[in-house]
């Protein structure tokens, strides 16, 4: 059966979704992509030069949704609505209000399929929809489906419906060994992470394929399209390839995530923000506040004036607090530190805005 299926893209103003839109439009031109930006009125600037650049190269609008037209922006109108009660990690309302609710009201109850840029090189999901019209896919890994889809057609109870699909999308020579794996039930001793690592190894566009058809029978935005190029791709893109991304297509990098040098006593040291999002994001650590503190004073006095009534944006220290030389001396020292343990250790990537992100819990929605 077939229906019309929207395909859409969010950029949060990160690398990764920007590099994800290069590569969509360089390797799937025939995908009519939506592009969109969920806007919270309170994002850094470069993340605004970022957008007017790739509407450019894109050559489409990027649709700016934002949460509600009424008020002189959405963050502010919601923390109205929640009586100045700052979000955090455990209570992250912005997330849900500003992002998540302005893209599913965009979305309404089509179809839609979303494009999100978690790399090959990272261990996360992302925003997976609880909605039923709205499903998830992966294209800079291996494969391209979400957990939900794995666990599902990996399970013990569809061994047989797996097999038919292998059947008929294997190659005859490697049969045997397909349905090997396929039949081999998964338990303590043979994960599903080691059945999927199995089956990409003989073949990524194969199980590619044969999930497609699997999801035939099942009720997901993916069922309702005939041909999906997707399939075949077995490129993987890793944290190296999104920097080239840019530099091919002559896309600027962002200009937060420069590293720029600082001293103190004595010791040298670079630091940058590591993401995308609000200028003010609870995620920061403690080096980017002060960051912001030393390239954006401007953009930290406007933190600080939302830090009152006993709220603040860490939990144990208040802005005012982190700014007191001697403080400030101390998270710059901590910092070179913690960067020189882990560039000792075994990092992915030596550039900081990795080493950064891969330490701290991440917002999906906001800084892809
Ligand atoms: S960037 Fe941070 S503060 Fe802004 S919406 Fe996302 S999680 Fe909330």
């Amino acid at each position: 059966m077939s229906r019309k299926v929207r395909h859409v893209l969010g950029i949060s103003g990160g690398k990764d979704s920007a590099a994800l839109a290069m590569y969509m439009k360089m390797h799937h031109p025939e995908i009519d992509m939506e592009y969109y930006f969920t806007d919270t009125g309170k994002e850094l600037d470069e993340t605004y030069e970022l957008i007017n650049e790739l509407e450019s190269f894109l050559g489409k609008q990027i649709i700016k949704l934002e949460a509600n037209h009424s008020h002189k922006n959405p963050f502010d109108h919601y923390l109205d609505v929640y009586n100045g009660y700052l979000p955090s990690s455990m209570a992250r309302w912005c997330t849900q209000k500003l992002k998540l609710e302005p893209f599913e009201a965009w979305i309404k109850d089509d179809l839609a399929i979303s494009y999100v840029g978690i790399r090959d090189d990272e261990d996360r999901e992302g925003y997976v929809s609880t909605k039923a019209n709205i499903q998830s896919v992966f294209p800079f890994r291996k494969h391209i489906w979400s957990m939900e889809i794995l666990y599902k057609v990996l399970h013990n109870s569809t061994i047989d419906r797996l097999a038919t699909h292998y059947k008929k999308h294997g190659s005859p020579e490697m049969m045997e060994r397909y349905l090997e794996i396929v039949y081999e039930l998964q338990s303590s001793k043979y994960l599903l992470s080691q059945k999927l690592k199995d089956l990409l190894q003989l073949s990524i566009s194969t199980f590619n394929h044969v999930v497609f058809d699997f999801l035939k029978d099942e009720n997901y935005p993916v069922s309702y399209i005939n041909e999906y190029s997707l399939l075949d791709n077995e490129e993987s893109i890793d944290i190296k390839k999104v920097y080239q991304l840019f530099k091919d297509n002559g896309v600027k990098v962002p200009g937060y995530y420069d590293e720029i040098e600082f001293e103190v006593d004595g010791k040298k040291g670079v630091y940058n923000r590591s993401r995308s999002g609000c200028f003010f994001c609870f995620y920061q650590r403690k080096i980017e506040w002060v960051w912001l503190y030393e390239r954006h004073p401007d953009l930290f006095s406007k933190a600080q004036e939302y830090e009152k009534d006993g709220y603040s944006w860490m939990d144990n220290e208040t802005l005012d607090q982190i700014i007191k030389p001697a403080r400030l001396a101390q998270i710059k020292l901590d910092y070179i530190a913690t960067i020189q343990k882990k560039l000792n250790g075994k990092n992915k990537s030596n550039k900081l805005v990795d080493i950064l992100a891969s330490d701290t819990e991440v917002c999906a929605n906001c800084f892809i």
